[in-house]
């Protein structure tokens, strides 16, 4: 067992099975042995790579799109940048290097905010940041108002969620316990009350047995902040994210390590838990506060309506051979039909005043 594991034992004895968002919760986060408390996961010898880790050219784009949003909303004086969950900053990082390159008005306008539950990537940013004035935060509450730019790459697929799967019984929560035979963890089911099920969402009504729904509350409080914001204040929120589209049912809980995946119920605390982002929920969340909603479209459209191609061939010119394969093999990987390009998918958050953003 791991440190963790033996953990989760403590409390599963003294207070019974627990939800998959509170396996997700200690999993990711636990304070001695949580996945993105105690490693830096990122890169060929981490357990995943992200799109900033892959190419520069992927931050680059992302700051255009940035520089775009800032003039579309009448250039404020003061921008409010955050980034949710920005992992070890590469990305944020890219991000301004553009702008200030580009538009330096931009920059100067800049208030950088990041949002990081994880002490030991706080410390990464840190040093990737180190030239600039940043302030974290554990939640977006707490970030002063402002015409705001929000910008989550991979953030909402590492919120927990939660599981009910219809029997021919009706609603049943999915929790974990262990079994005590073969000091093992396993999935039980108990019993929800249909009404309580039902609030979740309209769809709710159409499932059929065995269908699995999966709650992420954390994302919505998430949408409703991040919607909030930028109906009183402006500017835009970027949201790049592997999910489903159209609501639907299905288990999409995963574990990942070594870049491949694991049953999420063995090694806790070392491989990385994820579930798939509901876009149609954030989509129903935002306009009910009143936002524009522009998206989901595929990340590969996004990134090349914006000229990441372009952008990749500008760089490949000053690079060394090796370099350019790199860039070259990076940008093929992001866009690629099969692949990243249409797994992954961009939605954008504007007031309903402001014209269409850029790649949509
Ligand atoms: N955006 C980065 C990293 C994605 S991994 C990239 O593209 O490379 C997920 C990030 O979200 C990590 O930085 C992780 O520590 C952070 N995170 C996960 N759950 C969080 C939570 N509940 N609150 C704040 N940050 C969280």
């Amino acid at each position: 067992m791991t440190p963790l594991e033996n953990k989760l034992r403590k409390i599963i004895k003294a207070d019974g099975p627990i939800s998959v968002s509170h396996l997700m919760r200690i999993a990711a986060n636990d304070t001695d042995y949580g996945y993105y408390q105690s490693r830096d996961p990122f890169g060929t010898f981490g357990d995943f790579i992200t799109s900033p880790e892959i190419t520069q050219a992927f931050g680059e784009i992302i700051g255009l799109w940035c520089l775009t949003a800032w003039q579309n909303a009448g250039c404020p004086d003061k921008t409010i940048l955050i980034e949710l969950g920005p992992g070890r900053g590469t990305l944020m990082l890219d991000i301004l290097r553009t702008v200030k390159k580009l538009l330096p008005n931009f920059m100067e306008s800049i208030e950088l905010h990041l949002v990081e539950s994880s002490t030991m990537l706080r410390q990464q940013q840190r040093l990737t940041l180190k030239n600039y004035n940043v302030t974290w935060h554990d939640f977006i509450n707490t970030i002063p108002e402002g015409p705001s730019l929000i910008i989550a790459n991979e953030f909402f697929d590492a919120l927990p969620i939660d599981q009910y799967l219809m029997t021919k019984n009706g609603w049943h929560k999915r929790l974990i316990t262990l079994d005590p035979k073969r000091n093992k963890f396993s999935f039980i089911t108990v019993p929800v009350p249909k009404k309580k099920v039902a609030k979740f969402r309209s769809e709710i009504s159409k499932a059929e047995t065995n269908s699995i729904f999966e709650r992420n509350r954390l994302a919505e409080k998430y949408a409703e902040s991040l919607a909030e914001r930028i109906f009183y204040s402006g500017i835009a929120a970027l949201l790049i994210d592997y999910g489903y589209v159209k609501p639907g049912f299905g288990d999409t809980l995963q574990a990942v390590k070594s870049h491949k995946y694991y049953d999420p119920l063995t090694d806790i605390g070392n491989a990385d838990l994820t579930a798939h982002v509901d876009f149609a929920n954030l989509e129903s969340i935002f306009k009910e506060t009143g936002v524009a909603v522009h998206g989901p479209v595929l990340q590969r459209n996004f990134l090349t309506t914006l000229g990441i191609e372009h952008r990749t061939m500008t760089l490949v010119k000053n690079a060394t051979a090796e370099q350019a394969l790199l860039l070259i093999k990076g940008c093929q990987r992001l866009i690629a039909p099969n692949g990243m390009g249409s797994l992954f998918k961009v939605m954008a958050v504007t007031p309903t005043d402001t014209s269409t953003p850029e790649g949509f």
